[in-house]
């Protein structure tokens, strides 16, 4: 995989505020932040996205993820907050190495804001869905 920003934040050759760290991953303050504490949580693994990590990796991030979301509560005392990960520059991943956002949300006009476009599910079109998806795991 081509060199990123991250992988570059993983190597030293481009500082970082360091949140934590341990043998696979790397937390660090994101340097445009949408509210005080947003934190990114990176796997030290080099996949692009989610679908392209270890088990390794993703047990780690998993184990983790928790108690960075505890760590950013306690010192924002904002106990709102979310976790956002995307995969793919058409859902608005800039940076091409496995991310978890972590974005307090202290009040409306703070922190992310969501676009929900929701539908209904049909009943017959779900099952047929869910089936195939269920399919993949045989
Ligand atoms: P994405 O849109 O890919 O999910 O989010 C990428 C995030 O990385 C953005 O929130 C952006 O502010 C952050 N970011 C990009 N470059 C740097 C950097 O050099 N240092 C830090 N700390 N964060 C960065």
């Amino acid at each position: 995989m081509s060199e990123t920003i991250f992988s570059k934040i993983l190597s030293g050759a481009i500082p970082c505020h360091k949140v934590y760290e341990d043998d696979r991953v790397f937390a660090f303050l994101d340097i445009n932040p949408l509210s005080t504490g947003h934190t990114l949580l990176i796997p030290k693994e080099a996949a692009k996205t989610l679908d392209a990590l270890s088990e390794e990796s993703a047990a780690a991030l998993g184990r983790v993820l928790p108690r960075i979301c505890r760590a950013v509560i306690a010192v924002t005392g904002v106990r709102e907050y979310n976790v956002l990960e995307n995969n793919g520059a058409g859902a608005h991943q800039a940076v091409a190495h496995v991310h978890f956002h972590i974005i307090p949300k202290p009040s409306s006009s703070e922190g992310l804001g969501v676009g929900w476009p929701a539908r209904s599910l049909d009943t017959q079109a779900g099952a047929k869905l869910a089936a195939r998806l269920r399919e993949q795991f045989e």
